[in-house]
């Protein structure tokens, strides 16, 4: 069912943040016609980003991820709009950025896995999760957008 409050956790890596890519990742979700309801810097805890990436844990590649997550600050955020779980993770591109499309984020601006600037959620439920274990109810702002609602949207 078309859902134009559909939510998504995206998050920028510290390697995205030292980069100084910011901005650029935020354009191109703000560009496409997505609205931002809540953004924060922050560096995350061990066992903050431990939970996050639970599902995880097993993988041979977990303790570099956590410590690559925990090296610096990360740009969490919440954007909003039709079919943003599933249009976030293309407009990030393929998990390894060699695999990415050129025009995707990590397509355009990375060349290793663990180095790939970007998280998105992969599916509702998990951004209902992430989105729960990185904001509380009150960050999140949900305001009206006469323009998007007009322009965006048939
Ligand atoms: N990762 C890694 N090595 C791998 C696979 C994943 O370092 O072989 C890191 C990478 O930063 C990736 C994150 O772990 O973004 C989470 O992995 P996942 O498979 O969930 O990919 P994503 O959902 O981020 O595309
Ligand atoms: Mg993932």
């Amino acid at each position: 069912m078309a859902n134009v409050n559909e939510r998504s956790f995206i998050m920028i890596k510290p390697d995205g943040v030292h980069r100084g890519l910011v901005g650029k990742i935020i354009k191109r979700f703000e560009e496409r016609g997505y609205k931002l309801v809540a953004l924060k810097q922050m560096t995350a805890s061990k066992a903050h980003l431990e939970e996050h990436y639970v599902d995880l844990k097993d993988k041979p590649f977990f303790p570099s991820l956590i410590n690559y997550m925990v090296s610096g600050p990360v740009v969490a955020m919440v954007w909003q709009g039709l079919d943003i779980v599933k249009q976030g993770r293309a407009m990030l591109g393929a998990t390894n950025p060699l695999a990415s499309a050129p025009g995707s984020i990590r397509g355009d601006y990375s060349i290793q896995t663990g180095r790939n600037i970007c998280h998105g959620s992969d599916a509702v439920e998990s951004a209902n999760r992430e989105i729960a274990h990185w904001f509380k109810p009150e960050e999140i702002n949900d305001y009206a957008s006469p323009f998007i609602s007009a322009w965006v949207y048939e």
